[in-house]
């Protein structure tokens, strides 16, 4: 079975074609500035080894289809294409950024679906938009193929009210479903799994602390298998500092920059999301810089680097007290499963806490899903590569099947 996965923001595409049997991916790749004079696509075939054939290439697309069709032209494509014809591909899972309350699992796409989903749009406005125009460029090519919606917010939808709502008035949480959301749950709900198959334990036994650390970052604290509580939250803006987001800040900071400085809200909160974090510290929001200028005594580049260390030993401290009893931190994503300095950092100190490294076992792991802890450590840290495609290709299938 075949299952493309389809990412598509206001300007661009993502996609991957997974062989379900395998649970490989066949082909992957972009389309960028769609809408622009001059448009992008990178694309990836992979039959027997990984980058087996790349090509980018620059074209026009006028319009989300456009894109969409050059890619399943590339798909199909008679010498290198990976599939015969579209007829081959099974099903299509989107990935939605914003569920609102509205899903809280992966839902198939139907006309009151979609409805739903359009009432999601001012929760993002910068994503969800572009992610149904992917959904109706979808269903126009492939006519009768079923489509699925995965949510970065549906895995934390089992959060109670206690854990999401926020000390304001309720009646902003009733007229414009103000509250905590939080996102990545694709990728927290994916290490969760793989985490209890390391640990020999059904995910429902499983109390976890899941850090998925990339440009953007979050935490979640995971109890029986469920979130009970996530760093991000009504926007992917809050929780600990990132890439180039400022992460949860006095929310009285917001006003009194816009005063001082003259500026509006819109550019005080694009300076909060774009100019700020690793990057508004120290200029870089790249750890692998941030590491090479620390050695050569950069003092921006390591209080960049102790901040962000420090806020999210913060989460992880207060999510092991709403826990109670802690199996694993799971490290993933970008900066999680490649940088053993910020691991070490996030979890050094913490013996009595029951938390016991292996410095040799975190400066070396494999890839391969498993644990950075010493052997003895009561809470185990592990480290295991993400995979959000294979999980929304997964859960496309379970919808199928349904
Ligand atoms: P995204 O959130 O865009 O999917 P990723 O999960 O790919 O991002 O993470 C990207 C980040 O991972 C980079 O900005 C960089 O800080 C970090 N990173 C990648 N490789 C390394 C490495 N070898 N060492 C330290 N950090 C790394």
């Amino acid at each position: 079975m075949k299952i493309l996965v389809i990412n598509a923001g206001s300007s661009s595409i993502k996609y991957q074609l997974l062989d379900m049997e395998k649970g490989n991916p066949l082909a992957s790749g972009v389309v960028e500035r769609i809408g622009e004079d001059m448009g992008n696509l990178t694309h990836k075939a992979y039959p027997g080894t990984a980058d087996e054939n790349k090509s980018t290439f620059e074209k026009p697309f006028p319009t989300h289809k456009e894109g969409m069709h050059e890619v399943v032209a590339l798909l199909t494509d008679s010498e290198k294409g990976v599939i015969k014809d579209r007829s081959e591909i099974a099903g299509i899972g989107h990935r939605i950024v914003h569920g609102g309350e509205y899903f809280f699992k992966p839902t198939l796409v139907d006309n009151e679906m979609l409805e739903k989903l359009r009432k999601t749009i001012p929760l993002a406005p910068l994503h969800n938009p572009g992610h149904i125009i992917g959904i109706e460029v979808a269903m126009e090519l492939f006519p009768g193929v079923k489509q699925v919606c995965v949510f970065d917010t549906s895995f934390h939808q089992t959060m109670e009210p206690k854990a999401y709502q926020y000390g304001i008035p309720y009646e902003l949480y009733e007229e414009l479903g103000v509250r905590r959301y939080g996102f990545h749950g694709t990728s927290h709900k994916y290490v969760a799994r793989e985490a209890s198959k390391v640990l020999g334990k059904p995910l429902e036994e499983c109390n976890l602390v899941t850090v998925h650390l990339g440009n953007g970052a979050s935490l979640s604290a995971v109890k029986n298998g469920k979130c009970i509580d996530t760093s991000m939250g009504l926007t992917p803006l809050g929780g600990i500092i990132m890439g180039t987001r400022c992460g949860d800040i006095d929310p009285a900071i917001l006003g009194y920059i816009a005063d001082q400085k003259g500026w509006d809200l819109k550019k005080t909160l694009n300076v909060l999301t774009h100019e700020s974090g690793l990057k508004g510290i120290c200029g870089s929001n790249d750890l692998r810089d941030i590491h090479k200028r620390r050695e050569e005594g950069d003092e921006r580049a390591q209080l960049a680097f102790d901040m962000a260390v420090h806020r999210c030993r913060q989460f992880i401290g207060a999510y092991f007290f709403e826990l109670g009893e802690v199996d694993a931190v799971i490290f993933t994503a970008g900066i999680g499963e490649n940088d053993p300095d910020y691991r070490a950092g996030t979890m050094e100190g913490l013996e009595k806490f029951g938390i016991k490294m292996d410095a040799d076992k975190n400066a070396n792991w494999n890839r391969q899903p498993s644990a950075v802890s010493a052997d003895d450590s009561p809470v185990k840290v592990l480290v295991i590569a993400t995979n959000e495609e294979l999980e929304i290709a997964n859960d496309t299938v379970a919808v199928l099947n349904e």
